[in-house]
């Protein structure tokens, strides 16, 4: 089975670079609200897809449990290192292209700043949706490729892509901005109703962010993402979205989280614990378990 290709920040330095050292306060902090108002009030078991170091790991407070599940190793080693080893959180390095969960485990899931590295956006929705039980919210981030910034130069002659077209546009191998009504079609075409959207960062100019205190830019940010319900002309789109009601209803969320999966290959479940890997018993592959990271990019040679 071929999957399309993955972004991996493998031995990156991304939550120092860009998030701890590039000026990215302002942006984060605004990730923040729109998570606050997004997110539901409590819950079992909730996914993050594409977590990273886990930078908004800590703020998915009113969940009993969560899993983080990025590509890279180095980066869960890193999240590992901020939130500690608990029953709270699992760690997973996994291709979203082929989860490794059985259906409808979740009753939440969010994919923030990782939709805009995905070659193949509705193939990575639809596997959100089968993990997800039903009744499930989403919260989903993406790169808007009609933000204001864009249509100007465009208009100016500078650009050449169009931000009113519906297509991905990759503007780095590998990073795509997207169109918010594509993204909008994806998710119905999947099952999803869109509840709530939200636009960030209306301020994310590096003039601005020299000569406004960064709490003012924060503070009018969170006022104006409200407007992403009428339109939506800012760099980062956040969406809610609900899982309409199908057969799976919902699953009880076993304790131990080697009930979680299923094999990515052949998607046998349930696998068999041998603890430095779990085995399938139908196509006989070994899927790595070290340092409390469960790992399903590949299998472990016989
Ligand atoms: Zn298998």
């Amino acid at each position: 089975m071929t999957t399309p290709p993955v972004c991996n920040y493998e031995g990156s330095d991304y939550q120092t670079s860009f998030w701890d050292k590039g000026g990215r306060e302002y942006e984060d902090r605004t990730e923040a609200i729109a998570l606050k108002r997004l997110l539901p009030k409590s819950g079992r078991l909730l996914l993050e897809l594409g977590a990273g170091a886990g930078r908004n790991t800590p703020r998915y407070l009113g969940f009993d449990r969560i899993l983080l599940l990025d590509y890279s190793r180095s980066q869960l080693e890193q999240a590992q290192a901020r939130l500690g080893k608990s029953d709270r959180y699992v760690y997973v390095a996994a291709d979203v292209y082929r989860l490794p969960f059985v259906s409808g485990l979740f009753d939440a899931a969010t994919m923030i700043r990782t939709l805009h590295h995905m070659a193949d956006a509705p193939r990575a929705l639809r596997q959100v949706k089968s993990v997800l039980g039903a009744g499930g919210i989403f919260i989903l981030e993406f790169a808007n490729k009609r933000n204001l910034k864009a249509v100007v130069r465009y208009a100016l002659g500078r650009q050449k892509w169009s931000p009113f077209t519906l297509e991905p546009v990759e503007f780095v191998q590998l990073n795509f901005d997207f169109h918010p009504k594509a993204v909008r079609n994806w998710l119905k075409d999947v099952g999803f109703t869109i509840e709530k959207t939200l636009t960030l960062s209306h301020f994310r100019m590096g003039f601005l962010k020299r000569i406004v205190p960064i709490g003012i830019l924060v503070f009018l940010d969170s006022l104006f993402q409200w407007t992403g319900a009428w339109w939506q002309f800012t760099p980062s789109v956040f969406v809610k979205a609900k899982l309409e009601n199908r057969e799976t209803g919902i699953v009880e969320i076993p304790a131990n989280p080697v009930a979680f999966f299923k094999c990515p290959d052949c998607g046998h479940s349930p696998l068999i614990d041998k603890k430095d890997h779990l085995a399938c018993s139908n196509c006989r592959k070994k899927w790595g378990v070290k340092d409390g990271i469960f790992d399903f990019r590949e299998s472990i040679a016989n």
